[in-house]
């Protein structure tokens, strides 16, 4: 089992998944060259890859998405109401439509979607998972709701967004209405945001093993400040790495649970079970602000 993060923030996002028997992609923002020359460097092979995930059809995460599934000859799965339609138009794709809070199985992975508050159209994000493993991707989102907090809570690794420090916001470059699209409730979380969150997750009960904190800008926000945020909040005890902007970040396995000798549908089975008690919750409408 493999995963990482191809790269993430402002300008490009990818995130990959591999087991012994397939890949699948969530976003990307990079261009094909760019795409095969990080995937290949991290050891992975194109031929495996077997659907992409999109979240939103913001540039950083979809400027990609076209040509990659072309050249990889694999559907695409993005939500029903967003505005698809738009950047896939007159293009031989197989666009999968799908819907918030039920569980898809394709290949040896399963994988849900739950809404997001940011300012694209039907704006989501995904817990996914394989080999018995559960991860969960939260960026691009002006709060946590309840349902983050139950995917969150129930998974192995968690890629949360930690996009600013609120006062280099502040005092930046960026012009007002930015400033204000980027901390309102449709906009990004900041890093104070991202440690409140996991200070909440620690108290209860949590299978998190490792975080990665992603999606930082490179104009409100750097690792040195993230760090610097992390030791004056932080009450977590999760282990915890910070990815710099468009880095490549290898996922580290901290625990193995492959199962390559079954096949891939028992797999995927097994996983829409795992998939099937985290959704099995009272979904409340009403969203926490962290
Ligand atoms: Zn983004
Ligand atoms: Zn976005």
């Amino acid at each position: 089992m493999k995963y990482s993060i191809l790269g993430s923030g402002s300008k490009a996002n990818s995130y990959l998944f591999s087991n012994a028997l397939s890949s699948c992609i969530l976003d990307n923002g990079y261009s094909f060259n760019e795409f095969s020359k990080r995937a290949k460097s991290l050891n992975y092979d194109l031929t495996k890859f077997k659907f992409i995930l999109v979240t939103h059809t913001h540039k950083d995460h979809i400027s990609g998405v076209k040509v990659s599934a072309k050249k990889l000859k694999i559907p695409i799965y993005i939500h029903k109401n967003s505005d698809y339609f738009e950047y896939f138009k007159k293009e031989k794709l197989e666009i999968r439509l799908i819907e918030t809070n039920k569980i898809y199985s394709y290949n040896s992975f399963s994988f849900i979607a739950f809404k997001t508050s940011h300012d694209a159209p039907a704006s989501v994000s995904y817990s996914i998972n394989f080999d018995n493993t559960t991860f969960t991707v939260i960026t691009d989102t002006g709060y946590i709701t309840k349902e983050m907090i139950y995917y969150a809570k129930n998974s192995d690794v968690l890629f949360l967004e930690a996009n600013y420090n609120p006062q280099m916001l502040k005092e930046g470059p960026y012009p007002l209405y930015l400033k204000k699209r980027i901390e309102s409730d449709k906009g990004h979380l900041s890093n104070i945001n991202a440690i409140n969150f996991l200070n909440y997750l620690s108290k209860k009960n949590s299978r998190i093993k490792i975080v990665y904190f992603c999606h930082l800008s490179e104009i409100n926000n750097n690792p040195e400040i993230l760090k610097k945020d992390i030791l004056v909040n932080g009450k977590f005890d999760f282990n915890y790495i910070i990815c710099p902007r468009n880095q490549i970040q290898d996922g580290i396995t901290i625990f193995d649970n492959n199962k390559s000798n079954a096949n891939s549908n028992n797999i995927a089975q097994e996983n829409s079970k795992t998939l099937k008690n985290i959704s099995n919750l009272d979904i409340l409408e009403d969203n926490l602000l962290f």
